[in-house]
């Protein structure tokens, strides 16, 4: 059972890849180990978010929902492939969000070699907007080399914010580390809102766990009311999640602050029922 003292957790951010040619398994078997991991945290839903890529650790959209078909505490959100030979075709995306196997698109600015802010994605933001479903943007330090991070900027997100004000956006990662600029966005924007996901990789040192604190408290202070915009989020299997829920504990956080950042905020960003995720409860 989780040691936190809100109603519920969200978890807005994993995935079910394969970072390592070593621990490579099926996603069948990627599923299973996740609900594992969330009935020992207690963890009351996650969303689970697809690849810039397909290949043979990154399963498709397609394959994900299959995946994850029937099963009530996951929603998925479809990483979207919008340079290269193999893009998200947008008349298939748009049929499964309708459809209601997606609730929401991920882009991967600098992964994918273009800023949030390029023309070519009124496409994708005319299908959020129509849709009502939130936009979540990788914004910041990159996982890939080969990924250019000035296009992750968490700033280009202000933007498409201002152009788009009936889309929601979330900035994964808080911008890591351009964090003032983030709150910036944050603060400045009504629909934007951020997820806390992989600002460390595996488990924190105690150094750097201090450090992260140490911003996220600069970032809400600045912002005044985190509750607003804020999600939990791991970036689980590459961020653990027992230090992440840890780190949530030590961020001070109001009853009512630490209840929205937990749970509420991400039910409404992604239209997760309550009842649902009352009904949906792991036992601990
Ligand atoms: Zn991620």
């Amino acid at each position: 059972m989780r040691p936190m003292s809100s109603r519920f957790l969200i978890d807005a951010h994993v995935h079910l890849n394969n970072y390592h040619e070593s621990t490579r398994k099926p996603t069948v078997e990627n599923v299973r180990e996740l609900i594992a991991k969330m009935d020992d945290i207690g963890v009351d839903h996650a969303i689970v978010i697809t690849s810039y890529k397909v290949d043979m650790d990154r399963p498709s959209a397609e394959e994900v929902i299959e995946a994850l078909a029937e099963n009530p505490r996951t929603t998925v959100v479809e990483g979207l492939r919008w340079r290269g030979e193999q893009r998200t075709d947008m008349f298939s995306l748009e049929e499964r969000i309708r459809d209601g196997l997606v609730k929401g698109i991920k882009l991967y600015p600098g992964y994918d070699h273009y800023p949030i802010n390029d023309p070519s994605l009124e496409a994708v933001f005319r299908v959020a907007a129509k849709h009502d479903v939130p936009v979540m943007i990788h914004t910041g330090d990159t996982y890939a080399k080969t990924a250019k991070v000035r296009m992750a900027h968490p700033l280009l997100v202000d933007d498409v914010a201002v152009d788009y004000p009936d889309v929601r956006f979330v900035m994964c990662h808080l911008g890591n580390p351009w964090f003032q600029d983030a709150a910036e966005v944050l603060y400045k924007n009504d629909n934007v809102y951020a997820d806390i996901s992989g600002l460390t990789l595996g488990e924190f040192t105690y150094d750097f766990e201090r450090y992260v604190a140490m911003r996220l408290k600069d970032m809400i202070t600045y912002m005044g009311d985190p509750g607003k915009q804020l999600m939990y989020g791991t970036d689980w299997p590459l961020v653990h999640m027992k230090p992440y829920v840890k780190l949530l504990q030590e961020l001070d956080f109001t009853d009512e602050q630490l209840e929205n950042v937990a749970w509420r905020t991400a039910a409404k960003v992604f239209a997760i029922d309550e009842s649902k995720l009352a009904t949906a409860r792991p036992r601990g």
